[in-house]
Order: structure tokens, then C-alpha cells, then sequence
């Protein structure tokens, strides 16, 4: 048996070796990226649903690969966390969406609380220097705190270390909000969720397909809704793709909502049109 293993150990060595290899040119042209601005932002609107407003934007993270094209962020963020390479991907993301917040927000038309939001892994959540991180860019941009919205998964609200309490507090001492993402996908217990100091949730796109079609599909987001609600938090939905799942909503009492129906990631440039209304 023990021979066996050791061919079969030969057999697949040159191909994990490649796999190895490809990986750690992958991971030093990641650093490179950050350094020489290859990542760029775009940016997706967030809607009032009521009045069909853009009352802000997600910030989503893609690589700009000079040979691959734009890469999307599932091609690279997974690596950037078993790295450590998020942390300054984050730091990067943070800057940048603050800079971008603060050439838009007292542009005219634009909603007078017009938020940003940008997405942070457990990894960040996890530094001691996030906080620093999140202080020093709105002190560098100008940007008031109550415009950024930090999102987070579930999973990571609820890990409950001390070291997550700790940053989850300290940015809330920031004045900054939190947002859960993806929410329906965990495993959190109903009664947890009250307990967070999150002020947003974001009902995940899996349970919003089904609106507009199914009966048994709304009476489940319609309670999800009561639940954030009487937790005093907002609801936010995301992957609204059609008309009728964002009247349905609406009529839900959510308050706002973001998917491909209001409009997709789009660079900055596109994005400023947007809010011009043109
Ligand atoms: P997410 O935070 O849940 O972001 C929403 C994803 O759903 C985005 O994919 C967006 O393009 C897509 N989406 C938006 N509206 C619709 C819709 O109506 N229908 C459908 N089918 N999809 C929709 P994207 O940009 O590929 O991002 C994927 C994930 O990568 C994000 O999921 C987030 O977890 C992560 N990510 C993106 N940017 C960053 C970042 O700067 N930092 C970190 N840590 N993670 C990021
Ligand atoms: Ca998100
Ligand atoms: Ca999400
Ligand atoms: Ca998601």
C-alpha cells in the first residue's frame, strides 16, 4: 500500500507543482495590481423603492489583467484572502470608493445622503488595522461617516469572537453603518440577528428570484421583512431583475432594493450619467 502511495504521489506531483506555480505568479501579479492600479471600481445603484431614486452605490472590486482582460472578483478575491493580500486589496477598495464618494455626493440631483457601500471580508474584519484604515480614509477624503455602509456576511456577524465584536463596535463608534449581505444564506438564529449591532440587512438575491411568480415565495420575504423590521433595522434586496419583483417589494414595505432591473456594476464614468439622468 505504501508503494502504491508513493507512485501515485509521482504521478500527480508535476501536475500540483504547475498548479503551485501558476499560483504564486498569480498571487505577485495581485500585489503588482494594487500597487500599479490595475483594480477599478464599478459601481452599482441602490434604489429607493418608493420613489425610484438612486439613494447610492456598491462599490464592486474587478482586475483590469493586461493580458486576461477584466477579471471578475470571483477570479481572484478567494486567493487575496488566503494570502493576506485583502487586507490591502481592501484598503485599496476603501480609498478609492470614498474618493469616488466624495466627487459624486454634492453633484446636483444626487440624494443629499447618498451612500456608499463597499464589501469587506473576514480577513479585514479580523485586522486590528481596519478600523485605523476606515478613520484615516474618510479623514483624508472629507467624507462624513454616516455615508459609508460597510458590508459583511452573515457568517462573519455572527462568528461572535471578541476580536469581530471589538471591530464591529469600533466602526459603529465611527459613526459608520453595517450592513448584513447575502442575508437567507446562513445559518444565524433569529434571535441573534437582534443582537447585532448591524443597521442593515440585505435580503439575498436566492430568495428574491422567486417573487412575482410564486405566492408561497412572498408570504416567506414578506415575514423575513417583519423580522429585520422589528429587529428596528432596514431592509435592503438585491438581485431584483424585473419590474413585478420590485412592485412586489414595494409593496412589502422594503425600502430599498438594487439588482440588474435598476442596473448593473457599471463603470464610474457610466455611473455619473446615471446620476446626472441622461
Ligand atoms: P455581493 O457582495 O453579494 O455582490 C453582488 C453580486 O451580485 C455582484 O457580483 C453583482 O454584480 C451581482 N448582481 C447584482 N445585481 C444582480 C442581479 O440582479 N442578478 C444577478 N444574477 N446578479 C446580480 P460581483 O461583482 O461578481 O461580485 C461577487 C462578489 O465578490 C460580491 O458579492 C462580493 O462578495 C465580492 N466582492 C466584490 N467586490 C469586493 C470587494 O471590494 N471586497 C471584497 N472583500 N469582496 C468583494
Ligand atoms: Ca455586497
Ligand atoms: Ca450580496
Ligand atoms: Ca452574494
Amino acid at each position: 500500500a505504501k508503494a502504491e502511495h508513493r507512485s501515485s504521489v509521482k504521478v500527480f506531483e508535476p501536475a500540483l507543482l504547475y498548479a503551485r506555480r501558476l499560483q504564486g505568479l498569480m498571487i505577485s501579479e495581485l500585489r503588482e495590481a494594487i500597487r500599479t492600479d490595475q483594480l477599478v471600481l464599478h459601481f452599482q445603484p441602490v434604489v429607493e423603492l418608493k420613489s425610484g431614486r438612486v439613494e447610492g452605490a456598491e462599490a464592486l472590486v474587478r482586475w483590469n489583467h493586461p493580458d486576461r482582460g477584466l477579471l471578475m472578483p470571483d477570479a481572484f478575491i478567494p486567493l487575496a484572502e488566503e494570502t493576506g493580500i485583502i487586507i490591502d486589496l481592501g484598503y485599496w477598495v476603501l480609498r478609492q470608493a470614498m474618493r469616488q464618494l466624495r466627487l459624486w455626493q454634492d453633484g446636483p440631483g444626487v440624494d443629499e445622503n447618498f451612500s456608499m457601500r463597499v464589501n469587506i471580508s473576514t480577513t479585514e474584519l479580523q485586522s486590528l488595522e481596519l478600523i485605523e484604515h476606515v478613520r484615516e480614509v474618510l479623514a483624508e477624503t472629507g467624507v462624513e461617516a454616516s455615508r459609508l455602509v460597510i458590508e459583511l456576511t452573515e457568517s462573519m456577524a455572527v462568528n461572535g469572537s471578541d476580536i469581530d465584536r471589538y471591530s464591529l463596535t469600533g466602526l459603529r463608534r465611527l459613526g459608520i453603518r453595517l450592513e448584513i449581505d447575502d442575508f437567507g444564506t446562513g445559518y444565524s438564529s433569529i434571535s441573534y440577528l437582534r443582537s447585532l449591532p448591524v443597521n442593515v440587512v440585505k435580503i439575498d438575491r436566492s430568495l428574491i428570484q422567486g417573487l412575482g411568480t410564486d405566492d408561497k415565495e412572498r408570504e416567506f420575504v414578506a415575514a423575513v421583512l417583519q423580522l429585520i423590521h422589528a429587529c428596528g433595522m432596514q431592509a435592503v434586496a438585491e438581485g431584483i431583475e424585473t419590474a413585478e419583483q420590485a412592485a412586489e417589494l414595494g409593496r412589502l414595505g422594503c425600502a430599498s432594493g438594487q439588482g440588474y432591473h435598476f442596473g448593473r456594476p457599471m463603470p464610474p464614468e457610466q455611473f455619473a450619467e446615471l446620476l446626472r439622468g441622461t
